[in-house]
């Protein structure tokens, strides 16, 4: 579900003007930094849209940062005011991906003293301005900005940045193809806030030899050691290890079943399952029904039309392949065609759900296609996997395996956490300045609101059910 429109995090310095937008809980100050004329006070004409009544692309986008900052302003609690300052100006970008806005934290403090003198927050642990004052209860910061924001300037106004994508700037999330601004601002002040580490990914390196509040909630999942007891190596290790680093907060682990789904999953049994059995991981599919539960179940029978064992399933089954996974779910291979000619061809010969076996080694991925007409489930499974299925079908007669696969949801994991159902965070296995660590996995359903690329199904809420950002930030302090 994710595409290439990224949204980065990164920490940054400041600047001051002006000032918009309040809430009850926290007043979040938006100062626009940009020059007259540009960025958020460029007057070229334009039509309100969408619940934002601005006559100027400038009115527009300070309009719609006041709707995202009155969203964070009713949910986080601080008698500190959040003062931002803001501007458009160029972020990378390409014609086919780009940064769609940066923000962080200016500043950071340690060791806080609240306005009794009473030691407040972890010792020895760095905090973003915006937490550290709502803890301090006093403006550490002395009037000046906690947080510095960006956001794209070029992005769908020139060919060499994403044209035909340009920020929806409406409150109403009716954004169809464009990029809703109001989720690139709740995220970007997500990170400001403080959804980000000061601790070096790519390194592993604390920042001036002091931990991020963050380190004392993300676990090696392999080590079972917390970052802030790992040493440099361990943490940029556990940074790009695909999927070996866990939040421990306790918000958000007890909100995981009330915001992400059920994993897929596909469960092998049978009296001839042997050393097959077990449930594996799959990948769903952009067509067909979804998995649900009770699951599609039925024998595990493979499609073999090549000479080298494999099968492709890219045309009209042959009579002994149609009658092999009639009534049953029908395993085929990776390769040669669209999935959806695969399924059309399994479909047609009977079957009540497909397995596509990889043909390369990767980590597990989703089938992509579209077809209204495609009425049973499929599902990829790794090339290991499969071939490890395939090995408990060689017994098969021509109709039967011995061997049950069912096609459903776990009744117990979690998309996009670990064995423990403890979300993951972002860490491909190679590093990736701005998005690693600092980001929730892309592995959930329901997106995230912190996954680093922007996903169209988002809403504007940062709460359960809809979002695990505030259950974090709650973690942390706030
Ligand atoms: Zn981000």
């Amino acid at each position: 579900m994710t595409n290439n429109f990224k949204i980065k995090a990164v920490a940054a310095t400041l600047a001051l003007v002006g000032s918009i937008g309040s809430a009850q809980a926290v007043s979040i100050q938006i100062n626009n930094i940009n020059a007259a004329g540009v960025g958020f006070n460029d007057t070229t004409p334009a039509t309100p849209v969408g619940g934002n009544p601005g006559v100027t692309l400038g009115e527009q986008r300070l309009f719609a940062f006041t709707y995202a900052a009155n969203i964070w302003g009713a949910t986080l609690n601080s008698n500190v005011p959040i003062i931002i300052n803001a501007s458009f100006e160029p972020l990378t970008c390409t014609a086919t991906s780009g940064t769609l806005g940066s923000a962080g934290a200016t500043t950071v403090f340690r060791d806080l003293v609240d306005v009794n003198g009473n030691s407040v927050g972890v010792p020895g642990t760095w905090y973003g301005g915006a937490l550290a004052n709502k803890l301090a209860g006093a403006d550490l910061a002395n009037g000046a900005a906690v947080i510095r924001a960006r956001f794209n300037s070029n992005l769908g106004l020139n060919a060499n940045c994403l044209p035909g994508s340009p920020f929806y700037l409406g409150i109403d999330n009716n954004h169809g193809t464009q990029t809703d601004f109001p989720v690139v601002l709740l995220h970007e002040m997500g990170h400001g806030v403080g959804f980000q580490t000061f601790t070096s990914g790519s390194t592993g390196a604390q920042l001036a030899g002091f931990p991020a509040i963050w380190d004392h909630y993300m676990l090696d999942n392999r080590l079972n050691k917390l970052w802030v007891n790992m040493t440099d190596a361990e943490r940029a290790a556990s940074a790009i290890s695909g999927n070996g680093l866990s939040w421990v907060g306790a918000n958000v682990n007890a909100a995981v079943p009330d915001v992400l789904n059920r994993k897929p999953n596909l469960t092998v049994s049978g009296v001839a399952a042997g050393t097959a059995a077990g449930d594996y991981a799959v990948g769903e599919a952009s067509f067909g029904p979804a998995l649900a539960n009770p699951p599609v179940s039925g024998q595990l029978m493979p499609v073999v039309d090549q000479a080298n064992g494999t099968g492709l399933a890219c045309t009209t089954l042959s009579a002994t392949n149609a009658l092999a996974v009639r009534g049953n779910i029908a395993v085929v291979d990776r390769g040669t065609c669209g999935f959806t000619v695969k399924a059309l061809n399994v479909q047609a010969a009977g079957a009540k759900g497909m397995i596509v076996v990889d043909n390369v080694t990767a980590a597990i991925s989703g089938l992509g296609g579209t077809d209204p007409s495609i009425t049973i489930p499929a599902v990829r499974v790794t090339l290991a996997d499969g071939t490890k299925i395939k090995a408990a079908l060689t017994k098969r007669s021509r109709t039967s395996s011995g061997v049950i696969g069912s096609l459903g949801r776990s009744l117990t994991a979690f998309s996009g956490t670990d064995s423990q159902g403890r979300i993951l965070l972002h860490t491909p296995t190679t590093f990736s300045p701005g998005s690693s660590v600092s980001h929730y996995t892309t592995e959930t359903t329901r997106n995230q609101l912190m996954e680093p690329a922007i996903n169209p199904d988002l809403t504007h809420s940062p709460l359960v059910p809809s979002d695990l950002t505030y259950e974090l930030l709650k973690d942390i302090g706030w």
